[in-house]
C-alpha cells in the first residue's frame, strides 16, 4: 500500500499588523488536523506564510523610519514566534516577497493563463480602495464610502491585464456541487453556488507599474505588476516548488488527492471560485478541500479597541501557556461557525475541564501507579474510537475534544466506582489490575489528546513510561 499524503494550507497573512485571535484559530485548527494526519502515519505537508507585496507594508515601513525589507523581517519574526509560542508544526513559512522561492512560479503561473488565451489587456474604469488595496463597487459603497475604511475610494483609469475568470463558472460550479471541489461546512458551499449563479465577472490580473510598485512583474510587460491573484494565491503551490524543481509539488499537489484549504469566510470567494479558475485555465489540480471556518467574537461583539474586549492571543498564552489556549481553540469554537472568547469564560473553562478534569484525572490515576505498581504498564496500543475518528475527519476538532473530555469525565467516574485504593487494601492482585486498566485507559486519552493538546500529551506519556505522577499539568488559577 502506498503511504497516505495530506498537504494543508493556511492563509499567507498580511504583516501590516499585529495577528489575532482569528489567525491563531486558523493556524491552530490547522495544525489540529495536521498532527491528526501524522498519528495515522500519513506523510503530510503543512504550509503557512505571509503576503508581503502590499503598497500598505511600505508605507507602515516609511512610518517606521525602516526599510520594507527590514521592517517585514521583523513583522515576520512575531508571526513566526507566535505560531512557536502555538506549537505550530508547519513545515515551510513562503513570502511572497521570496524572490527564489516564490516569484519563479507565479511568473510560470502566468504564462500558463496567456498559453491558455485567458489574459487580455483592457482599459480599466473603477473605484479603488486603498486601504483595502483592491477595487471596490458602487454598490458596496455607503454614502460614497468605502463602509469599512469609511473613505471616499479613488476614481483609477488605466491599463490592466484581465483574467477570462467568467468562461470558468460552469466548470467550478458542478465541480463544487459534486463535491470536487469540496467547500466545508454546506453553509459555505451553498453561498459560494449562489454567487457562481449570478455568473463570475473577469477580474482585473495586474496594475500598471508606478515608482512605488512592490510585487511581481507581469512576464514580457515592464509596465505592469501582478495583482493579488496570481502574486499570492499562487503561494500555494509555488512554495512546493511549481514552476522550479517541483519534486514536492509533484509528491503533494499534482499527485495528491488529500490536499486542502483552510481559510476564514471573509476570502472564500478568492478561494473557492477565483483560484480554481486560475487552476482550472492552467490545468493544475484543484484542491481536495477547502475547510472555511468563521469569525471570533467577544461577548458576542466583534473585537474591537473601542469596544475594549480585543484578547490578545500572546497574552493569553503568556498566562495560561501553550495547551490552554489550543484547548479553548479547539474545544470551545466551531469551526464551522463563528465563536466566542472572553477572559471569563476562558478562565472558567481553564479551572473546570483542564485544573480539575484532565490535570486532576491525570495526577489522581499516576499517584496510585506510582504507590501500588512495581512497574510502569506496559501501554497496549489502542485504535482511536470510532467517535473521535469520525469528528476528526469531518474537521469537527471541537466535536472530538468534547468526546475526549467524556472519556476523561468517565474515567473519573470508574475510579470512585472501582475504589482501586479501597480494594487494593483487602486484595491487592486485583487492586492492582484496577489501577493498571485506569492507566491503560489513560494512554488512550493520551493518544487523542496528541493532535489538540501536544505538550500536554507527550508529559502525561512520558509519566505513564516512568510510572510517576506528572509534574501539576495545570496549576488552578484565582
Ligand atoms: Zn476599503
Amino acid at each position: 500500500m502506498t503511504e497516505k499524503k495530506f498537504y494543508l494550507t493556511t492563509p499567507i497573512f498580511y504583516p501590516n499588523a499585529k495577528l489575532h485571535m482569528g489567525h491563531a484559530y486558523t493556524t491552530t485548527l490547522s495544525d489540529v488536523l495536521v498532527r491528526y494526519h501524522k498519528l495515522k502515519k500519513d506523510k503530510t505537508y503543512f504550509l503557512t506564510g505571509s503576503d508581503e507585496n502590499t503598497q500598505k507594508v511600505v508605507a507602515a515601513a516609511k512610518a517606521a523610519g525602516q526599510e520594507p525589507a527590514v521592517f517585514l523581517d521583523g513583522i515576520v519574526g512575531n508571526f513566526k514566534k507566535l505560531f512557536a509560542a502555538l506549537d505550530i508544526s508547519y513545515d515551510q513559512f513562503i513570502r511572497t516577497t521570496d524572490e527564489q522561492l516564490h516569484w519563479p512560479g507565479a511568473i510560470a503561473l502566468w504564462n500558463k493563463l496567456v498559453a491558455a488565451g485567458d489574459l487580455y489587456k483592457k482599459e480599466y474604469e473603477g473605484l479603488y480602495c486603498v486601504g483595502h488595496e483592491a477595487f471596490i463597487t458602487e454598490k458596496e459603497l455607503v454614502d460614497g464610502l468605502c463602509p469599512d475604511h469609511g473613505t471616499a475610494p479613488e476614481h483609477i483609469k488605466e491599463e490592466n491585464y484581465f483574467f477570462r475568470l467568467s468562461r470558468y463558472t460552469e466548470e467550478i460550479r458542478n465541480k463544487i456541487i459534486s463535491d470536487e471541489l469540496r467547500i466545508v461546512p454546506a453553509t459555505r458551499k451553498r453561498e459560494i453556488l449562489a454567487l457562481l449563479d449570478e455568473g463570475l465577472q473577469d477580474v482585473s490580473f495586474s496594475r500598471p507599474r508606478h515608482a512605488a510598485s512592490v510585487g511581481i512583474p507581469v512576464p514580457g510587460d515592464d509596465s505592469q505588476v501582478m495583482y493579488v491573484w496570481c502574486d499570492a494565491l499562487s503561494n500555494y503551490i509555488t512554495a512546493l516548488g511549481y514552476g522550479r524543481d517541483d519534486v514536492l509539488y509533484q509528491e503533494f499537489w499534482q499527485n495528491n488527492p488529500d490536499k486542502m484549504h483552510v481559510i476564514g469566510k471573509d476570502i472564500l470567494r478568492f478561494h473557492a471560485a477565483i483560484w480554481p479558475g486560475m487552476l482550472l485555465s492552467a490545468g493544475v489540480p484543484l484542491p481536495a478541500t477547502i475547510l472555511v471556518h468563521g469569525f471570533i467574537t467577544s461577548g458576542g461583539k466583534k473585537m474591537s479597541k473601542t469596544l475594549g474586549n480585543v484578547v490578545d492571543p500572546e497574552e493569553l498564552l503568556a498566562e495560561y501557556g501553550t495547551d490552554a489556549v489550543r484547548y479553548y481553540l479547539a474545544r470551545h469554537i466551531s469551526p464551522f461557525e463563528d465563536g466566542d472568547l472572553t477572559r471569563e469564560h476562558f478562565k472558567d473553562v481553564y479551572n473546570a475541564d483542564l485544573a480539575n478534569g484532565l490535570g486532576n484525572l491525570a495526577s489522581r490515576i499516576m499517584q496510585l501507579a506510582q504507590t501500588n505498581l512495581a512497574e510502569p504498564v506496559k501501554v497496549e496500543w489502542q485504535p482511536f474510537p470510532p467517535e473521535f475518528q469520525g469528528a476528526m475527519e469531518k474537521f469537527e476538532i471541537n466535536k472530538a475534544a468534547e468526546y475526549v473530555w467524556s472519556r476523561i469525565q468517565s474515567l473519573d467516574q470508574q475510579i470512585t466506582e472501582t475504589a482501586p485504593f479501597k480494594v487494593i487494601k483487602t486484595d491487592p492482585e486485583k487492586g492492582k489490575s484496577l489501577i493498571a486498566n485506569l492507566v491503560q485507559e489513560l494512554a488512550l486519552i493520551d493518544l487523542m489528546l496528541e493532535p489538540l493538546l501536544p505538550q500536554t500529551s507527550l508529559k502525561i506519556i512520558e509519566a505513564i513510561m516512568a510510572n510517576q505522577k506528572p509534574q501539576n499539568l495545570f496549576p488552578r488559577k484565582d
